[in-house]
């Protein structure tokens, strides 16, 4: 049996190593949060934002800035329709309402035209991602924002080091989140970054993320209920020198994104989708159509594969699909991604070799 072929995982290297050592041996007293801080300040000069709030995970980062930005139960979130599950939940969280528009089918990301139409007097923001290493079209989100007076929030939980147009995705509606867990590009295990250029709601957010103490009043003092969603100094630690080996990280996923596009590229039935070469993706993830024309289903393409110990992965679920929410506008795009989408194995530990092998394989299966 070939070698597991793993979905996604890290590049690690001594100087991880060595800098979580430091925080375990040297983490402690006056210089608990030592780490933290220093991953808050190198990422927000990296991302050019003026604040950066590091968190346990990327979905407590989107739910301060749902609370940061007031949304409430009433309120309406206009949400894109494909994504992990925690983008929505980050929403429902505060009780607001998720309305969940279309992508384009090119981008994955969020459709603008569907946005225009979905706007109510109840919207209050929208909830965007920055979808499998594809930036979302910002101007045009930006410019509807900007009509409704609509908030904007960008999910670039999968987008650590990705632009668009030249500037971090994350960095150019009111609130960024990240994420570092363990199948995106930098990885602390768990952990999030918020990022926002705007004070007060970075202040809104510090103080929510941490009980809603109020030290000024007393010593934990809390004037609300709030959440410790603090990040370990240790994770910190991690993160920060993943983080500081960006460059490095998004260049080997170029190469095993260049690999998957050399060799599938003559193959009919599989097209893989591009980055806005341009824009300077993070080149994280690697995703591609299966034709409704092959003779082989998605599911069975996905179990064959894993027989073989490949471990790609469906389309994310369509999320107006799913029991707790609701379906106002449909969502044909997303559904097609569901149902016929692939995300091939990008971990960082793979070869030219291995990209190769699974190539071999997916046209073996689905014909050239
Ligand atoms: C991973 C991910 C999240 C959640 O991040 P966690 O750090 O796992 O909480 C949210 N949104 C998107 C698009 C993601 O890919």
């Amino acid at each position: 049996m070939y070698k597991k072929i793993a979905l996604a995982g890290p590049d690690i290297t001594q100087k991880e190593i060595d800098y979580v050592i430091d925080a375990v041996k040297n983490g402690w007293y006056e210089t608990y949060d030592m780490h933290i801080k220093k991953l808050e300040k190198t990422f927000a000069d990296y991302v050019g934002a003026k604040y950066a709030i590091a968190t346990y995970c990327g979905t407590h980062a989107l739910h301060l800035a749902a609370i940061a930005l007031g949304l409430k139960p009433g309120d309406e979130v206009i949400v894109t329709d494909q994504s992990y599950i925690a983008t929505a939940q980050a929403v429902s969280y505060v009780g607001a309402e998720c309305v969940f528009v279309d992508i384009d089918p090119d981008t994955l990301c969020i459709d603008p035209a569907c946005i225009e139409a979905a706007v109510t007097e109840k919207t209050k923001a929208i909830m965007l991602v920055h979808f499998a290493s594809m930036a979302a079209d910002m101007d045009a989100v930006m410019e509807i924002a900007r009509k409704h007076g609509l908030r904007v929030i960008e999910d670039a939980c999968q987008m650590v080091g990705g632009k668009y147009k030249g500037r971090f995705a994350g960095t150019i509606g009111d609130i960024g989140a990240y994420s570092f867990q363990g199948s995106k590009i930098a990885v602390g295990g768990e952990g999030g970054m918020f990022v926002t250029n705007d004070k007060a709601l970075y202040e809104r957010a510090l103080h929510y993320g941490t009980f809603c103490r109020n030290d000024k009043i007393s010593f934990l003092w809390s004037d609300d209920v709030g959440y410790n969603y603090r990040i370990a100094n240790v994770t910190a630690a991690l993160i920060l020198a993943q983080v500081e080996r960006i460059d490095e990280l998004i260049a080997k996923k170029k190469k095993i994104y260049d690999w998957y596009h050399e060799f599938l590229q003559d193959c009919p039935y599989m097209k893989l989708l591009h980055m806005e070469e341009a824009w300077e993706s993070n080149y994280c993830y690697v995703v591609g159509y299966l034709s409704e024309e092959c003779s082989i289903s998605r599911d069975a393409l996905l179990e064959s594969l894993l027989a073989k110990n490949i471990h790609a992965r469906p389309g994310y679920p369509s999320m107006s699909a799913m029991p707790n929410y609701q379906r106002r506008f449909p969502v044909p795009c997303s559904e097609r991604y569901w149902k016929q989408g692939v995300v091939f194995p990008t971990a960082l530990n793979l070869t030219k070799e291995d990209i190769e092998y699974v190539c071999t394989e997916v046209k073996l299966l689905i014909g050239e």
